[in-house]
């Protein structure tokens, strides 16, 4: 039978008119014909009708709880949906007990689904049903919301409590990959928590709201982990959308502005390449960093057009350094963008910059979230000549394999690194085996943060070939580095053409 609701309503009508234009039927007849007991066909179609009208009321009553249940389930998991978790919230809110809600969404399902295809991403979502399904066992409700998210809702005396360690053993669980037909794939999950009690009811739709603000929060703290709701998040998020909107009217009002700090060989201490760095002129303003402007615009997606606006004003300045080496910071947003290769060609080709003076600094973080997707693109982007850094090495979990798909041209090993090899024996360790590992793989090693003649000294010895830190130079504005290349260029001069000395006189 078809379930649809308008098939529910056409058909029994249809068959309710059959019956009825039936009974009529049969009236007519023993009228017509005046048979000796017409009583006796009126009772049988009567009790034909009737019948009928109870059979279809019957099956029209199973057919609307079947529709019931279709409205507040959801078709792939068999799982309650959002519809029914606002119930579920108003219902248990009216007992005196804790409410508590979690939100989950998972952290890679998407490139799964690009990446293999609609039916895998079915599949997976099926399997993390089933593992949420689990860890929620007989004492919380799970439902899907939609999409990858999923919720957990717990009522008890301290629901919140034990909600929250269900949600922790469903991370170490997610934490390994599972199995997705004949492939093994890590989604893990982000999770956001709040909860409602008796002396503070809050509404289902403001629970939900909630949960889903915790659960960006622990997305943007890295993922993987549970957060619950504090009252401090939704004001962020208000300071977040106003430095959007200043973002927005500063790059109209010409606000921004590229600072340069060179790189220094390890050895000769000269300048051989330059890294552009993002600065905001927020004139009377409370100053801001990029390390805090910069994730806002990757969040709204600003760092579009600004990372692209950084690239031109960059290589249009470098233009003038001689063949003095330029590194662009490139996010994560930038690379996931189809357009930023073409783009990329563009500058190039307008400003007539030499492909192999420019280097593309990319973060471990910009390239795990997408790894197919960043590969095809750094490809593209070397087919023009262009080199790839790994930046802040050492911060993340880059393994031996990640470096060897990526195949960098230049590891920067973070300043937290460099800075913990000159007191702590572990962290040198590390940071020696990291400099072996990159030179095996033929990539340049450079030390960034250096900031004593110490710390240059052991990274020098250490192997690293170039040396970027606040010993030798902070980040300047253009027409500084101007001088400074200037200064270089005629001591090189003056170093390849000594002043003839005249025998036994003063020098010309
Ligand atoms: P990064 O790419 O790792 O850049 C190096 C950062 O370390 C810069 O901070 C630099 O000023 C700082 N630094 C360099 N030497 C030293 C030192 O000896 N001691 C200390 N304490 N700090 C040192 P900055 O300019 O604040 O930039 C922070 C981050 O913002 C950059 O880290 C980069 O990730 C991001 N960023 C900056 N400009 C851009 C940009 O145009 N696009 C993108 N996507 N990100 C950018
Ligand atoms: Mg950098
Ligand atoms: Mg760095």
């Amino acid at each position: 039978m078809n379930l649809t609701p308008t098939g529910l309503v056409v058909m029994p009508l249809g068959v309710v008119s059959a019956a009825t234009a039936l009974f009529v039927m049969a009236v007519d007849a023993a009228e017509d014909i005046r048979i000796v007991a017409p009583g006796t066909l009126m009772i049988a179609a009567v009790l034909l009708y009737a019948a009928l009208l109870f059979y279809l009321g019957r099956s029209g009553i199973a057919n609307v709880r079947k529709l019931e249940a279709r409205a507040i389930t959801d078709p792939l998991t068999r799982l309650p949906n959002r519809h029914a978790l606002h119930e579920d919230i108003q219902l248990h809110s009216q007992a005196n007990d804790e409410v508590a809600l979690a939100i989950i969404d998972l952290d890679s399902f998407k490139q799964v689904n690009d990446h293999y295809g609609h039916a895998v991403g079915d599949q997976l979502i099926e399997t993390c049903a089933a593992m949420i399904r689990e860890a929620c066992g007989d004492e919380a409700l799970c439902y899907r919301l939609g999409g990858d998210e999923f919720a957990a809702m717990m009522t008890g005396k301290v629901a919140g409590t034990i909600l929250e360690g269900m949600c922790r053993t469903l991370l170490a669980r997610m934490a390994a990959p599972v199995a997705v037909g004949e492939r093994h794939v890590t989604v893990g999950a982000s999770i956001g928590l709040t909860r409602s009690t008796a002396e503070m009811r809050i509404p289902s739709s403001e629970m939900l709201r909630r949960a889903d603000v915790a659960m960006s929060m622990s997305k943007r703290g890295g993922k993987m982990r549970c957060t619950w709701f504090n009252e401090s998040f939704d004001r962020r998020r208000e300071r977040v959308r106003e430095i959007e909107d200043e973002i927005r009217s500063g790059i109209t009002a010409d606000e921004f502005t590229v600072a340069y700090q060179p790189l220094v060989d390890a050895e000769s201490s000269r300048i051989v390449a330059v890294e552009a760095l993002l600065r905001w002129d927020r004139g009377e303003r409370a100053p801001l960093g990029p390390n805090v402007f910069i994730p806002v615009a990757e969040d709204c997606g600003l760092i579009n057009p600004l990372g692209l606006w950084v690239l031109r004003r960059a290589v249009t300045d470098a233009m003038r350094w001689g063949d003095v080496a330029l590194s662009v910071n490139i996010s994560a947003a930038q690379l996931r963008n189809p357009e930023f290769p073409i783009k990329l060609g563009e500058v190039l080709e307008e400003t007539g910059f030499p492909a192999h003076r420019l280097e593309l600094e990319v973060t471990e973080t910009c390239l795990v979230l997408d790894p197919v997707v960043a590969e095809r693109t750094l490809d593209v982007i070397r087919l023009f000549g262009v080199r790839i850094a790994l930046d802040d090495f050492g911060t993340g979990y880059a393994s031996i394999g990640f470096l060897r798909r990526f195949r960098f041209e230049k590891l920067k090993l973070d300043r937290s690194l460099v800075e913990l090899a000159g007191v702590d024996d572990a962290s040198r360790a590390m940071m020696l085996s990291s400099i072996a590992l990159a030179r095996a793989l033929n990539m340049g090693v450079t030390a960034e943060g250096v900031e004593t003649p110490e710390q240059a000294e052991l990274v020098r010895l250490a192997g690293c070939d170039q040396i970027q830190g606040w010993l030798y130079y902070r980040a300047m504005p253009a027409h500084e580095i101007d001088r400074l290349i200037a200064k270089q260029a005629s001591d090189d001069d003056a170093a390849a053409n000594p002043p003839v000395r005249r025998e036994g006189g003063n020098a010309a």
